[in-house]
């Protein structure tokens, strides 16, 4: 395509790296086209930081053009897009340098950075941005005027080399640049307004600068038949007048007449700019809305901001729901938006806020990072860290400030209570706080709650320990056999049934100097007995050891050690884990998730202890019949039963529900009396399983 040039136009060859960046972005496939214009909007709002910053010391640079403005104009029937902006303006060797012979540091990084797999929005940090241009347009021209200079234009499709031209006879701009964009044909989609106006709310809503968009209206109106049909050409811009007052009998008739107007689309002045007095509840939950997209308002809010050594302003959202998404491992969370200096740098800043408070949204400006942050620098960045310490600070802060209210704190709680958790599990700095906004069913709670802090003021004289069992749920745990002794002495019980409660208890191990104690674990001590009731209890261990012995020995590998009782009141055995094993319940997780190497599940898992209760009349009755004959069958079958039903009270789950079944049933057909062919017909009264004989033989072959 050989462009007629006019006689003073000059030819350049673009330096070989922007050259070999331009056709990178040329031929290389990216789906993020669309940053293009926020990076030229971007470079038209420096352009103007820089002529409102002259102006401040001399007046007289603003008079070739006093207003500061962007404007954005489409123009279908051309397929071009313009960025004008009444900025600095370039002169002709800021054009020359600036736009193709010096290269940036920044190229060369840029281009490494892109084929490691970064993406292309992240050319502005590069200070490349301009280049992005040829991400939609396959021609460019840029028309700038400098104060200290006269008009020119600059003309590329890229290709090797770009022309410098005096502009005489174009429009004049007074001051500024206007950068247009000739559309590639599968781009004509940024001529639309609806994506423009998009766009530069996605991306550009709180440049300080009025953003204009050169949009066009289509009206139908009525004019009267007798009028006469004047031939009005409708050009663009021109406004068909209707005589509106003229009083007609006669047939009306419908004409389109199209208009034109500068509209407004952005917001200029930062939210987080303005004093949070001066912002009402509604321009909050329209910035939260706008942020974010959620068609609710937010639940709660927290702007302010840092000085000193550092300095810069938040605004923090927690929503009403937590998105259906929260712990998708593949997606990474993070919605706080990082500007610097009101630009917009990025808003997935891992580096930010950690993951547990993934879910919070909003904004954080600094005016300490350097513009040109890259993701990498991010991650060493000693301000970022600072940032991200506040961040965490402030949210826990505003979830104090949402608990104050029941309600919301339920709704807060319902949404978010794994992220308190997890964060208790990762956040050992915040453990402490966080343990705080800890709210637990209790043996009684009721209906309620309760808090940690709520539980330690209820907490019996002598109480030492904060009591707690794990389960599948609020009903799995209530009429546990492990809650027995503490429920009759008095103790309250934490219910911890969500599947993250067990690795959020294993980090906290303690609030407010007591030990958090599992109910379901080995070791449970509630020593607040007399010598008497002591002594007899020794006494009883004693009589029972023997038992012990024999039920170890009809169980083998399936436990640890068979011992007697402290904890249990009403049921005849349970099943514990040690301290510092897996609790039935994390069994249960882990089996659930599938994962880890089996060998740790095993070895975690395995370590089970039959505790009996004395007191059971099932338990005495074994005593006597063990005693008796050791090789009785009835006490191998039974203590086989007591086990497995064991098993399920204690929240475990059984490795084979067929085996338990068929005991079950067998015990029903005695209670029954239904003979079996294989029944030797002794089938007498109850209790069906202290009934021997001829059932043993099926029995042992079942196990
Ligand atoms: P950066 O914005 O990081 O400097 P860009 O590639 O976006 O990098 O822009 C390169 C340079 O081109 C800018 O530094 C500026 O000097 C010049 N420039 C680009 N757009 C404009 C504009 N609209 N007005 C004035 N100068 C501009
Ligand atoms: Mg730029």
């Amino acid at each position: 395509m050989a462009d007629v040039q006019m006689a003073d136009s000059e030819t350049f060859a673009f330096q070989a790296e922007i050259n070999q960046l331009l056709s990178l972005i040329i031929n290389t496939f990216y789906s993020n086209k669309e940053i293009f214009l926020r990076e030229l909007i971007s470079n038209a709002s420096d352009a103007l930081d820089k002529i409102r910053f002259e102006s401040l010391t001399d007046k007289s640079k603003l008079d070739a053009q006093p207003e500061l403005f962007i404007r954005l104009v489409p123009d279908k029937a051309n397929k071009t897009l313009s960025i004008i902006d009444s900025g600095v303006g370039m002169t002709k060797a800021d054009l020359v340098n600036n736009l193709g012979t010096i290269a940036r540091s920044g190229t060369k990084e840029f281009m490494e950075a892109l084929q490691a797999g970064a993406d292309v929005s992240m050319i502005g940090q590069f200070g490349v941005g301009f280049y992005s241009a040829y991400l939609v347009a396959e021609k460019v021209i840029v028309t700038t005027k400098h104060n200290d200079d006269e008009q020119y234009v600059w003309e590329s499709q890229a290709g090797g080399s770009f022309t410098v031209t005096r502009d005489v006879n174009g429009e004049q701009l007074g001051r500024g640049t206007k950068i247009t964009l000739f559309l590639k044909e599968d781009q004509l989609e940024y001529l639309e307004e609806r994506r423009i106006k998009d766009l530069v709310k996605k991306h550009s809503e709180f440049i300080s600068y009025p953003i204009y968009l050169w949009t066009e209206k289509t009206n139908e109106k009525e004019i009267s038949d007798d009028e006469d049909d004047e031939p009005k050409k409708e050009e663009e811009g021109d406004v068909e007048e209707v005589d509106e007052e003229k009083e007609t009998k006669s047939k009306k008739k419908k004409i389109k007449e199209v208009s034109h107007e500068w509209q407004l689309i952005n917001k200029q002045k930062p939210i987080w700019l303005r004093k949070p007095e001066e912002i009402t509840k509604e321009e909050y939950a329209a910035f939260y809305k706008s942020l974010t997209n959620d068609w609710e308002d937010h639940l709660a809010v927290k702007h302010f901001s840092v000085e000193g050594q550092l300095e810069f302003k938040a605004i923090l959202f927690v929503p009403k729901r937590a998105p259906f998404d929260l712990f998708d491992t593949r997606k990474k969370m993070n919605n706080i938006k990082l500007y610097v200096r009101r630009v917009f740098i990025m808003d997935n800043c891992e580096e930010l806020i950690p993951e547990y408070l993934g879910f919070i949204k909003g904004v954080v400006d600094s005016d300490d990072l350097p513009l040109n942050i890259s993701r990498e620098m991010l991650q060493q960045n000693k301000i970022l860290k600072v940032i991200r310490k506040n961040l965490v600070k402030k949210c826990i802060e505003m979830f104090t400030e949402i608990a104050e209210n029941k309600e919301d704190y339920n709704k807060f709680y319902d949404a978010f209570s794994k992220n308190l958790k997890l964060g208790i599990h990762e956040d050992s700095q915040n453990r402490a706080k966080l343990a705080d906004l800890l709210r637990y069913h209790s043996t009684k709670s009721g209906d309620e709650m309760t808090s940690l802090k709520d539980y330690v003021t209820r907490m019996k004289e002598g109480q030492k320990d904060i009591y707690y069992i794990t389960g599948e749920s609020k009903k799995a745990v209530e009429n546990s056999p492990f809650l027995e002794r503490l429920k009759k002495k008095g103790y309250e019980v934490l219910y911890m049934v969500d599947a993250i409660d067990e690795y959020a208890v294993g980090q906290l191990k303690e609030y407010d100097g007591k030990k958090l104690v599992s109910a379901t674990k080995e070791g449970l001590k509630l020593d607040d007995e007399t010598e008497e009731e002591k002594k007899k209890k020794e006494e009883k261990k004693k009589s029972f050891e023997e038992l012990c012995r024999t039920i170890k020995d009809i169980l083998g590998d399936k436990v640890e050690k068979v011992v007697v009782s402290d904890r249990i009141v009403d049921s005849p055995c349970c099943l514990v884990t040690g301290e510092y094993g897996w609790t039935a319940n994390m069994e249960r997780i882990m089996k659930a998730q599938a994962l880890r190497d089996t060998s740790m599940g095993s070895y975690m898992s395995s370590k089970k202890t039959m505790e009996i209760n004395p007191d059971n009349g099932i338990m005495e009755e074994l005593r006597k019949r063990a005693a008796a004959d050791k090789n009785d069958k009835s006490v191998k079958d039974l203590v086989l039963l007591l086990f497995e039903t064991a098993l399920l009270t204690s929240g475990f789950s059984l490795e084979d529900p067929n085996t338990f079944a068929a005991r079950i049933h067998r015990m029903l057909k005695l209670g029954l009396s239904i003979d079996e062919e294989e029944t030797g017909g002794d089938d007498e009264d109850m209790p069906p399983l202290e009934e021997g004989g001829a059932e043993e033989s099926k029995m042992e072959e079942v196990d």
